[in-house]
């Protein structure tokens, strides 16, 4: 399968910055990288468009890192799907657990948000992930199955690249504490299993990331993984040189 590499900017980079960024990765990505790796990056909304200026034309894709369900009207501050699709998104991350733990989403949200944007025709990058003490209290592929399955009620999918579904377990988010690629694996396969169940055929073609402390010095060993087919890359990628590196380290192991 070929790999996919989203950056997640997060809240960081003004328009400027934004632009020096996505700039600077195209000059160092080699064309050929294209063939084999898929690489996106998610901006803040308010850098959607410029930077969509700049790679439109290029094999970059562009995703928004949140949405709101509603199509339009009084929802002060929210941004619609139609409104990603006019500044260019193709993808838009869903239930990443920081909207999650500090805004308060519930899987409830996650579904509506995944049911707007399928039907929008944009690609959802579904995360999904248990905390440390979940974790510690054995609880991991409970919690997994229990986002998946409320994320996904009543979402068809015609085709596997219809959905990306990140793995990110919270403990490892900015905190340089990757998981190993076996913790990984064993959740990967898991998800893939309920996939399976949800989407027969197609599950063994949706592509599965990891999330959580990539580095350009651990993604080989992850993405080496039979169930692991790329990476949500957040603090690494705010440096064209670190994403591009994860880029190029990934195809080498493809
Ligand atoms: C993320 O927030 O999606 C993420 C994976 O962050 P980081 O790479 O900084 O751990």
């Amino acid at each position: 399968m070929k790999p996919f590499i989203c950056g997640n900017w997060k809240m960081h980079k003004t328009v400027e910055e934004a632009l020096s960024l996505v700039k600077e990765l195209l000059v160092i990505l080699p064309h050929t990288v294209y063939e084999k790796v898929d690489v996106a990056v998610a901006p803040s909304f308010t850098n959607l468009y410029p930077v969509y200026q700049v790679i439109s034309g290029t094999p970059v894709a562009l995703s928004a890192q949140n949405v709101y369900f509603e199509k339009e009207g009084a929802f002060t501050g929210e941004v619609s799907v139609d409104m990603l699709k006019s500044a260019g998104c193709s993808y838009c991350i869903v239930g990443h657990s920081e909207r999650r733990r500090i805004f308060g989403e519930t899987d409830e949200w996650v579904n509506l948000k995944v049911r707007a944007l399928k039907d929008a025709g944009l690609i959802p990058i579904l995360c999904v992930g248990e905390t440390l003490e979940e974790r510690e209290s054995g609880k991991t592929l409970e919690v997994i199955e229990r986002q998946l399955n409320s994320a996904l009620e009543g979402v068809d999918i015609r085709g596997a690249d219809e959905l990306v579904v990140a793995y990110e377990p919270v403990w490892a988010i900015g905190t340089g504490k990757v998981a190993t690629p076996s913790q990984a694996q064993e959740v990967h396969a898991f998800i893939r299993q309920i996939l399976e169940g949800l989407y027969k055929d197609l599950a063994k073609d949706i592509r599965l990331l990891y999330g959580g402390s990539v580095k350009p010095d651990n993604v080989s060993g992850l993405v080496k993984e039979r169930d692991i087919d790329g990476a949500l890359v957040g603090g690494a990628s705010l440096k064209a040189q670190d994403f591009a590196a994860i880029v190029i380290n990934t195809l080498e192991v493809v």
